[in-house]
């Protein structure tokens, strides 16, 4: 079955280190939002969505819309229904009426549990509402919450960083998503001189976190995300299994039909036009589809690549397994039929896909 993915890409303030595409929530926009996305909603009756993520910005301002928008989504019975939410906006009101509406998984912005972090990071709420919203979600019903985090971030030390998985794992979270902050061209951060850690405790962030989630029942099962049994985000396996998914709002992507689109970040555009505007992305050549964007994704997942399915898909298994040779035992693993990535792999996902693909 097809995935949907809905942005809603409003906040109360940018962060300065985001580079999402979002626009401040104000409410008369996010009424007309909701009727550019269920007018678009409207081209895709034929479809039984068996994965609804809404992702932002903060979907989670937008809840009333967005109960109303889920009346208009033709989802599978079993569908994993996601809402991105942050806390500070997270009640027992809006979430109740959420999952009433049909969603079934809260993914939290939490980032962290040190206030200093967090406000070195721009972000509105500290530990304690980040605590709070946990527990209000879990307390509404919701035993599928999912917690962002960030590494690396500005004032974080390998010691913070622990104590914040180790405080965060006693909470109701069944997943957890951890990523390494990537300062980005553009943003406010980029313009700033950032008491960062360095590259080496940057890395010892990282693997030391695999260790420690792993060691509280959360397994690793791609770069960036951990869960605990029978929490893998069904809806972000899509994109790394190259399963298709229709994107709706400015900045959504689909691959849809066989064909890859993305929407422009504008958000005017989208309200005025009838139809989203999607543009056809570029898919010649055996980076879509084919077996180099199937290594550049499956590569991202615990599980690795499959040699056969590799295979399937125009690759060449036996130059693929010369080049792994190259590659420090400690990065990967070979059980005879799947290459994977082990943590230290991960940490140089880039050049090793690079250097498996011959690049
Ligand atoms: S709340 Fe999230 S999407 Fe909005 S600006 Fe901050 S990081 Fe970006």
């Amino acid at each position: 079955m097809t995935g949907l993915y809905i942005h809603i890409p409003f906040c109360l303030a940018k962060c300065p280190y985001c580079d999402f595409y979002s626009v401040r929530y104000g409410r008369s926009l996010a009424e007309e939002y909701k009727r550019a996305v269920i007018r678009n909603l409207g081209y895709y009756r034929q479809e039984r969505f068996d994965t609804v993520y809404f992702g932002g910005g903060t979907p989670i301002l937008l809840w009333k819309e967005i109960c109303e928008i889920l009346g208009n989504i033709p989802f599978a019975d079993n569908a994993e229904i996601t809402l991105e939410a942050n806390p500070g906006v997270t009640f027992r009101e809006n979430l109740k009426e959420l999952k009433s509406a049909g969603v079934n998984r809260i993914s939290l912005g939490i980032q962290s549990l040190n206030d200093d972090e967090l406000k070195a990071l721009g972000r509105r709420h500290n530990g304690e509402a980040a605590i709070k919203s946990i527990e209000t979600a879990y307390s509404c019903g919701f035993d599928n919450i999912s917690a962002d985090l960030m590494l690396s971030t500005p004032l974080q030390t390998k010691e913070s960083l622990s104590r914040t998985v180790s405080e965060l794992c006693k909470l109701p979270v069944a997943h957890i998503s951890a990523y390494m902050l990537k300062i980005e061209e553009n943003t406010p951060y980029a313009q700033r001189e950032l008491p960062l850690p360095d590259e080496d405790v940057t890395c010892d962030m990282y693997l030391n976190t695999v260790k420690q989630l792993d060691g509280l029942g959360y397994k690793q099962y791609e770069i960036s995300s951990f869960a605990k049994e029978g929490f893998i985000c069904r809806h972000n396996m899509k994109y790394w299994n190259c399963e298709e998914y229709v994107g709706i709002g400015p900045a959504a992507h689909s691959y849809y039909n066989g064909e890859r689109f993305f929407v422009n970040r504008d958000i005017d555009g989208f309200i005025r036009s009838e139809r989203q505007e999607a543009v056809k992305e570029d898919t010649e050549g055996a980076a879509f589809g084919g077996f180099e964007e199937y290594a550049m994704l499956r590569l991202r997942l615990a599980e690795g690549l499959n040699l056969k399915e590799y295979k399937r898909r125009g690759g060449n298994a036996k130059t693929l397994l010369k080049e792994a040779e190259k590659i420090p035992k400690g990065c990967f693993n070979f059980n005879g039929e799947s290459i994977s990535l082990t943590p230290s792999g991960f940490l140089v996902s880039n050049a090793i896909i690079a250097k498996l693909l011959g690049y």
